[in-house]
């Protein structure tokens, strides 16, 4: 099977493997693992913050953003389309019992006009607004790259309006390797930032909150509360040093490889978005029915709509996969045009 329903298929490489063996491990929760102390040092200077949290899921790291930004009843604004809003099973209310505002937007972007029209005055009768949520590289835009420039006006617009910011930073180095600019860039723009290593960078667990010192002492408290205080947990946190120190650069293989692809289905006689990252969105006439047959062929995808579906490259397929998946789709293809 050849599978790119996601990149968090991916298995942890030998490398990695090593490293994980060989990790020197403590209690963390007592703040003594030597191995993620290092990973919280590593990624907190990647990211250009004063201190990082290792978290085990980016859904953690987000939610303890938003917990940490916001009071009960407060108002959380970010797009309909966010990971936040749609795939974190209702935690912003669960966990923080904060209303969500999702507002529209181009390919998962809110426009500074868009955050400020949604933004209400101070009055008994409406919620505070008190976080604007982004994500970069957006999911269900097709792993699409948030614009720095666009990313600096909407939060410096959020600034202005007294609101926080939070960047969903799952595939954040997607975005930064794709355009050459460092993932600090856009880090500079949000108040607390969520990172993956599970992601494309193919470590097995984890993820990591970054923001200033006190924010982040706070989210320790907070992961604790969350249920995601973990003791000798360097044996996996050397996983997420080891991708963050060897694959990120390695992530413009995947992008080229997501083009590759995107090329051949479009050859082939699909409708193919140009994808920007390690995202490929596929229109086809009924998702489920097409998924189906494409798993026969030996290729795994998932559903984005009704009528489109992703596939995901990642550091476990290779240039063959891609020839194979191309072949796979050119005959369900053609088996369809010849009915
Ligand atoms: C995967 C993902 C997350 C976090 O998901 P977990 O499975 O909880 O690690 C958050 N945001 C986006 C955009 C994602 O794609």
């Amino acid at each position: 099977m050849i599978d790119l329903r996601s990149d968090t298929v991916t298995r942890p490489t030998e490398a990695m493997r090593r490293a994980m063996a060989g990790a020197p491990v403590g209690d963390d929760v007592f703040g003594e693992d030597p191995t993620v102390n290092r990973l919280e040092e590593y990624v907190a200077e990647l990211l250009g913050k004063e201190a990082a949290i290792y978290c085990p899921s980016g859904t953690m790291t987000n939610q303890i953003g938003l917990y940490l930004g916001t009071n009960r009843g407060d108002e959380v604004i970010l797009h309909e389309a966010a990971h936040i809003f749609n795939y974190e099973a209702g935690a912003p209310a669960l966990l923080s019992g904060v209303q969500v505002r999702p507002l529209s937007g181009e390919r998962g972007v809110v426009s500074p006009e868009a955050l400020r029209a949604a933004v209400r005055p101070e009055n008994v009768h409406f919620p505070r607004p008190k976080l604007l949520c982004l994500e970069n590289t957006h999911n269900v835009a097709g792993g699409r790259i948030l614009p720095l420039e666009g990313f600096a006006a909407v939060a410096a617009e959020a600034r202005t309006l007294g609101l926080k910011v939070h960047l969903d930073g799952a595939r954040l180095f997607n975005a930064a390797v794709a355009t050459s600019t460092p993932a600090r860039e856009w880090c500079e723009h949000a108040d607390t930032v969520s990172v993956c290593s599970s992601k494309g960078l193919g470590a097995p667990v984890g993820s990591l909150l970054a923001g200033d010192e006190e924010t982040i002492r706070e989210a320790r408290r907070a992961r604790k509360a969350f249920g995601g205080g973990m003791r000798q947990a360097g044996v996996i946190a050397a996983a997420s040093l080891y991708a963050f120190e060897h694959h990120i650069e390695r992530l413009a293989e995947d992008h080229e490889r997501a083009k590759k692809l995107a090329a051949g289905l479009d050859r082939a006689g699909y409708r193919v978005e140009e994808p920007e990252t390690n995202i490929v969105l596929v229109e086809v006439r009924e998702a489920e029915e097409f998924l189906r047959a494409l798993a026969r062929e030996g290729v795994l995808a998932t559903p984005r709509s009704e009528s489109t579906i992703r596939l995901v490259t990642h550091l476990d397929v290779g240039d063959g996969e891609i020839d194979a998946v191309v072949e796979a789709a050119s005959r369900l293809n053609s088996a369809a045009l010849e009915r």
